[in-house]
């Protein structure tokens, strides 16, 4: 068992019941105190840890880190450069620190009053610069659903669907964190019953309930990452809104696929939970029926049991839940979208982010979009308040938040916070 996972563990920092941060956690992210540089950070309940004033204190000194820099720097791109033993190293060190038989910073009032704060006093960042963002679509219940609502309910999945993890390159640029207020897109559109497009606010503004991977390691121009390879360059996860603009996307995917619908703004959780912490959780897939092609092959289990949440509040309205689903319902997994990312020879690098898909799940209150949800704005949501809703609306806010539990404890994200503002 990896040390920093032990299910005993206990901490000396105050860690509220259902918690998304025990000390079995220990996610990295970038904060930003008051008057202060941004700098790397993990949390243990409502605190978090400055890893760079732990550093000037000397907590990481036996590490044997080759560039403590890492620790001081505004995105977590050159900490991973480091690779998978110093990302578990630093993990187990913090888990240690933090112990309640550890009293080497506890009792320390000097680096106690400097390296811990509140979650309240902090501004979250973006904790990667994102290189390249690919999106995947490996949800076998959503690409079925939109299948039968667009195209032909016999034939929902094409004919690749289950050979290939399908993806697409999407933008990194627009990539934001949790909080980031985003306007609605302006665009064009083209409704069935129009002869020519006209361009205005998209009508239907969506999120799509992700997860994406970051990886931590680079490869070269002309290798393929084989699967075995893959747990290698996996950093971590966070959650995904990919908001999209369905008017916008009809009009415009023929035949390269999204374009402006997608690129509007996509926003992650600011704390990326690493795939050591998610280990206890991982569960076998959904049985892949054809079988798959030799390098998309996979052994043990690769998915992952984690509980996913999504609710919406109108402006100063109440949040009322509108779906509950689970990335174990994924029918590809992040190793085999790794896998085929690479094999035709594409590098990836430190720092680059993959979404998972759309993650819907066989009911219709696991449904990840509105899209779904709603049934092309068929069936309309009732909030608590008592309003509708088909899409998203103006100032209205999608917030998703997802965790891992079991008998021992819960390993969770944290939130993903967006607001639509109107249009600009
Ligand atoms: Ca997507």
């Amino acid at each position: 068992m990896i040390a920093a996972n032990n299910p005993r563990l206990k901490t000396w920092i105050e860690v509220p019941e259902n918690s998304d941060f025990p000390i079995q956690n220990i996610p990295f992210g970038i904060i930003k105190p008051a008057g202060k540089e941004p700098r790397p950070a993990t949390r243990i309940g409502d605190t978090v840890i400055d890893l760079s004033t732990l550093t000037d204190f000397g907590y990481f000194d036996e590490l044997d880190i080759d560039n403590y820099g890492v620790f001081l720097a505004p995105v977590l791109n050159d900490f991973m450069a480091l690779g998978a033993p110093i990302w578990s190293a630093v993990r187990n060190r913090l888990s240690e620190l933090f112990n309640i038989d550890n009293t080497e910073l506890q009792n320390n009032e000097g680096a106690m009053a400097n390296c811990l704060c509140g979650i309240n006093d902090v501004e979250m960042m973006l904790p990667v610069e994102v290189g390249d963002y690919t999106d995947f679509y490996s949800s076998i219940e959503h690409a079925t659903n939109v299948g039968i609502m667009f195209r032909d309910p016999e034939n929902a999945l094409l004919p690749n669907w289950k050979h290939i993890p399908v993806g697409y390159h999407g933008r990194s640029s627009s990539i934001v964190v949790s909080g980031t207020e985003i306007h609605r897109p302006m665009g064009q559109t083209k409704g069935d019953d129009m002869k020519a497009p006209s361009f205005g606010p998209s009508r239907l503004v969506d999120f799509e309930l992700e997860t994406a991977f970051i990886t931590g390691k680079s490869s070269k121009l002309g290798e393929h990452v084989s699967i075995e390879e893959t747990d290698d360059y996996i950093f971590g996860m966070v959650l995904f809104n990919d908001l999209s603009a369905r008017d916008i996307q009809k009009w415009e995917y023929v035949p390269l696929g999204p374009f402006l619908s997608k690129s509007f703004g996509s926003v992650i959780s600011p704390w990326i939970v690493t795939m050591e912490a998610l280990q206890p959780f991982m569960v076998e897939g959904p049985k892949q029926e054809p079988a798959v092609l030799p390098y998309l092959e996979f052994t043990g289990k690769k998915n992952i049991d984690i509980n996913l949440e999504v609710s919406l509040s109108p402006e100063d309205g109440d949040d009322t839940i509108i779906c509950n689903s689970n990335f174990k319902f994924m029918y590809w997994n992040m190793n085999q979208q790794l896998a085929h990312h690479t094999i035709n020879g594409c590098n990836i690098n430190i720092g680059d982010m993959y979404g998972s898909g759309t993650i819907s799940g066989p009911t219709p209150d696991s449904y990840g979009s509105m899209l779904e949800l709603s049934w092309k704005g068929t069936k309309p949501i009732k909030l608590s308040d008592g309003s509708e809703r088909k899409f998203i609306q103006d100032n209205d806010t999608i917030t998703m938040r997802g965790h891992a539990q079991n008998s021992n404890y819960r390993i969770g994200f944290g939130e993903c916070v967006t607001k639509i503002l109107p249009a600009k």
